[in-house]
């Protein structure tokens, strides 16, 4: 078993339900372990789209990583992922952040994720359920951290 860290991100539909349905189907893929809050944050890349709300989520998975990719991919089409442009708005994203502690590049995966130690919106939720990565948080630049806002905390 492996554990793997997921990102999710949407900005399209109901944002909110889309994150939590897909935190919801992740359980499919394995036994999910840790999630975070919600989190509210401004578009990145294109700016003239809706916010996006962001989460990250753990599962312990016995998919091997192209397996695990396959599908979250395949979850992302169940939940009304249409394909669109590179960082255009999305009902649902949902990528690898890490796993175990693996690193791998190939075509279609990297893992860690590119994105993974510079942007708020995936540091922020990480930091909540990874002490570990609240260094990372920390080190980008305050105006960066203030675009991420928490919004809802999960029932207990
Ligand atoms: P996105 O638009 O964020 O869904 O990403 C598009 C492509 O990124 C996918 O088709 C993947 O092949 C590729 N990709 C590379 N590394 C990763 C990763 N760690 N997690 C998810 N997708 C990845």
């Amino acid at each position: 078993m492996a554990l793997a860290t997921i990102g999710l991100g949407a900005n399209l539909g109901a944002p909110c339900e889309n994150v939590e349905r897909a935190i919801e189907t992740l359980r499919e893929l394995g036994v999910l372990t840790a999630r975070s809050s919600l989190y509210r944050s401004a578009a990145w890349g294109k700016r003239e789209q809706p916010e996006f709300i962001n989460a990250v989520a753990r599962i312990e998975t016995a998919l091997a990583p192209r397996a695990l990719l396959a599908s979250l991919q395949a979850i992302e089409r169940r939940l009304g992922r249409v394909p669109g442009e590179r960082w255009g708005p999305r009902a649902i994203d949902l990528d690898i952040l890490l796993y175990d502690d693996l690193g791998f590049e190939d075509d279609a995966l990297r893992i860690p994720h590119r994105e993974l130690f510079e942007r708020a919106f995936v540091l922020v939720p990480l930091a909540e359920i990874d002490a570990s990565f609240e260094v990372w948080r920390d080190a980008l630049p305050p105006v960066e951290r203030a675009t991420v806002e928490r919004i809802v905390v999960p029932a207990e």
